[in-house]
């Protein structure tokens, strides 16, 4: 099978995408000072609800769903399956409500990827989807939803870089017409925003820059990869692992072992 790659001109409308989410939440990641991008505010300009659920399977889901929201959807195969997000939308009026679930017993790092993953589908995949919709087929209803689904070597940090999730279209009313999406390539587009949102290229380039100067002028700091990552970690809340692949990303670290230098 073809490997599915994200492509320049794509990267560069997935950037411009969570440009226009710190904007519309009224954050400046270019400023002198950069601060933990609120999350929670981001969220909040669009149709979202987001809460934190413990113990997030698929099955919890729909039953916050149906006790919430009063939405119903198919159970699917893998009721138990264990999830760190799950996103559900469904149009109402022209518009694409939603509703965002992380699985609360995650660390704060975790959790955060997890909305900014799913915020991702909601933007780059649903809204789209649902202008198509309305063309084509404007009768039908839609519903979408996806189960952010941990890696098989949950123990490594490294799962938290690459979630990867499952969609599921829902068109109609009857369970018989989902389908499975094009998956993998929504993933990284979904991570890839993840990034962007939590970690703005400004911010970054600022920090690393002060960083580096204060390292040149003998001050506490040193610029091992390890001790870079970590600094910046601990400043845009995410987790080690996701801001070293971000750095690497950027040109702001060289490729290599990240324990030491
Ligand atoms: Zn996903």
């Amino acid at each position: 099978m073809k490997e599915p790659i994200v492509t320049i001109e794509r990267n560069g409308q997935i950037a411009a995408a969570a440009c226009t989410v710190h904007d519309k939440g009224g954050f400046d990641p270019s400023a002198l000072n950069p601060t933990i991008v609120p999350l929670y505010d981001l969220v909040g300009a669009y149709p979202l609800r987001l809460e934190e659920v413990p113990r997030l399977t698929y099955q919890s889901a729909i039953e916050f769903l149906a006790r919430e929201t009063s939405q119903g959807m198919p159970s699917p195969e893998k009721k138990h399956q264990e999830l760190a997000g799950f996103l559900y939308g469904y149009e109402y009026q022209g518009v694409f409500n939603g509703c965002i679930l992380v699985k609360r017993d995650d660390p704060v790092t975790r959790r955060r990827f997890s909305v900014a993953h799913e915020l991702g589908h909601y933007i780059l995949h649903f809204q789209p989807m649902l202008e198509v919709r309305e063309r084509k087929h404007p009768e039908q209803a839609l519903v979408l939803s996806e189960g952010l689904i941990y890696a098989d070597d949950s123990e490594t940090e490294t799962e938290a870089v690459e979630p990867s999730g499952q969609l599921m279209l829902i068109s109609g009313t009857g369970s018989s017409a989902r389908e499975t999406l094009r998956a993998r390539r929504m993933e990284r587009e979904a991570n890839l925003f993840a990034a962007e949102l939590l970690m703005p290229r400004s911010a970054c380039q600022l920090l690393a820059r002060r960083y580096e100067k204060l390292t040149k002028a003998g001050r506490q700091f040193d610029t091992r990869r390890s001790v870079l990552a970590m600094r910046l970690a601990s400043e845009f809340l995410v987790s080690q692992e996701a801001m070293r692949v971000r750095l690497i990303e950027l040109g702001l670290l060289k490729r290599g072992p990240h324990v030491t230098d």
